[in-house]
């Protein structure tokens, strides 16, 4: 028997524990949602980063705390909700030096102000492993506005924002194996690596005009799949119509890439991927102009489950990886 990946762990191992209460969203969407008071509901989330595997370890202290708060708002935006506390778990590894926890608490307290958040409790341990970091984030939202993954909808426009694989190929320069590639370009690849962008101000945008959303975290690919299996239905992609940065195309014009494996499963892109009638197309687009953030059309919702990579002519296209695996078994 193939053993479960980190979602068949989690319905098997967690989701009898939700007691099948509705905040939980059956453990199957970016956020739970509990209500809260004056027609309001509280979006929480968690997310957990481990150095060595969602950072280098030798990565500055402030910009790890800054990838942190970055990666667990994209939650947040990913529903349109409105961030407001945060809590923190800490695992800092024993010889860690004061300067180092300095610079890091640094990072926290600029992000807290960038994205209007406070921090509001946690805890702090020392670990014999890597340095280990979980950061809860609560934000509010409209009760039922929120874009949840279960509402897509037959014959809906697939989105996506900015650009994909960046962060992948950024990881690549960060471990010094693209030399070639100009100082502007491997600069702004690491940074999108480094620090990612929540989309909040699209989330919110996009409440009552979006159906499905979700945030990019583990490859397009992988993440469409989960919006196709909570709304029960299926998706076609166009590998053309994928988006990539000026400093992504440059870096593939240099040869020695699988271009769509990068773009639709590389991961860690935190952009917002959502589904939207065809009748808000225009509105769309006026939204991209007024955020000055790209957002590309993709794909469309079918009714044939699976998510189908078409090429230009229409035939299927196989990619190596559609996300990343936690426990190293492909989505299917
Ligand atoms: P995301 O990538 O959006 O952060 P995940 O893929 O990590 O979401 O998780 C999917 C769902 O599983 C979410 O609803 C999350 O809250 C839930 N989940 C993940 N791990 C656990 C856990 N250890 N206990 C309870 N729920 C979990
Ligand atoms: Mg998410």
């Amino acid at each position: 028997m193939q053993p479960p990946d980190e979602f068949g762990l989690i319905k098997r191992l967690f989701l009898p524990l939700t007691g099948g209460d509705p905040a939980a969203l059956a453990l199957a969407d970016d956020v739970a949602l509990i209500d809260g008071p004056a027609g309001r509901q509280w979006a929480i989330t968690n997310d957990a980063i481990i150095a060595g595997v969602h950072f280098l370890p030798d990565d500055p202290a402030d910009l790890i705390a800054r990838k942190l708060v970055r990666v667990t708002l994209s939650d947040l935006a990913a529903k349109g909700a409105t961030p407001k506390f945060l809590l923190l778990s800490a695992g800092f590894p024993k010889d860690s030096r004061l300067e180092w926890l300095d610079l890091f608490a640094s990072g926290l307290k600029s992000d807290c102000g960038q994205f209007k958040v406070l921090l509001i409790g946690g805890d702090t341990v020392a670990t014999p492993g890597p340095l280990t970091l979980s950061l809860t984030a609560i934000g509010e939202i409209t009760r039922n506005a929120a874009l949840l993954r279960s509402a897509a909808r037959v014959g809906d426009n697939i989105w996506v924002s900015g650009s994909l694989g960046d962060s992948a190929l950024g990881l690549r320069v960060a471990k010094g194996e693209v030399p070639d590639l100009t100082p502007q370009h491997a600069d702004y690849l690491l940074e999108r690596y480094r620090l990612p962008r929540p989309r909040l101000a699209l989330g919110r945008a996009l409440l009552g005009l979006a159906h499905a959303a979700m945030d990019v975290s583990d490859g397009l690919l992988a993440d469409l799949g989960h919006i196709c299996d909570c709304s029960h239905v299926g998706a076609e992609i166009q590998a053309a119509s994928l988006p990539r940065s000026p400093s992504a195309a440059a870096l593939f014009a240099m040869g020695g890439y699988d271009e769509v494996a990068i773009l639709a499963g590389g991961g860690d892109d935190y952009e917002l991927l959502f589904t939207a009638a065809p009748a808000a197309d225009e509105a769309i687009d006026r939204l991209s102009v007024s955020l000055d953030l790209p957002l590309s059309r993709i794909g469309r919702i079918t009714d044939v489950p699976g998510v189908t990579l078409l090429d230009p002519g229409g035939a299927a296209v196989r990619v190596a990886r559609r996300g990343y695996q936690h426990f190293g078994v492909l989505a299917p």
